[in-house]
């Protein structure tokens, strides 16, 4: 009540809306990806689900993340470690990821949009950076190189 987004009731209705049944290990995945805060990993609801109600199946988990993708509550980032899922409100930031050391850093998409207009103007493209991981070197791995 009260609190705004999509949470595991919304989800799991968009789901039966579908014509999912919502068996106690779908509702279990349903409900550990609604909760969690930022981005997620298949592998990681996979071995926590799998901790919580035995004999949930990884292909479950793959089938579960793939419909939530297409009722919209859930997109796709191509991570440095893979692909992650967000919830559709969070995803308003671009990940930097470090190609030293894999430290992850999220960037608003509001200090892209400068760069996403120029790039519209000049070349009739409009590029979505939020889509996958922007690789380059982070603040400390920059320092230790330069002693
Ligand atoms: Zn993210
Ligand atoms: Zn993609
Ligand atoms: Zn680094």
């Amino acid at each position: 009540m009260g609190s705004s987004g999509t949470g595991t009731g919304d989800a799991v209705e968009l789901l039966r809306g579908q014509g999912m049944r919502m068996t106690p290990q779908r509702l279990a995945i349903v409900d550990e990806i609604m909760s969690t805060a930022g981005y997620i990993i298949p592998t990681t609801v996979i071995e926590r689900v799998q901790a919580k109600v035995p004999g949930v199946s990884p292909s479950t988990v793959y089938r579960t993340l793939e419909r939530l993708e297409q009722v919209g509550v859930l997109t796709h980032v191509h991570l440095e470690q893979g692909t992650g899922y967000h919830r559709l409100e969070e995803v308003q930031h671009a990940h930097l990821t470090c190609s030293r050391c894999g430290t992850d850093l999220e960037l608003p998409r509001s200090s892209l949009r400068s760069l996403e207009r120029r790039i519209e103007r000049d070349h009739g493209f409009r590029p979505d950076f939020t889509h996958h991981a922007i690789a380059g070197v982070c603040a400390a791995c920059l320092e230790r190189a330069q002693q």
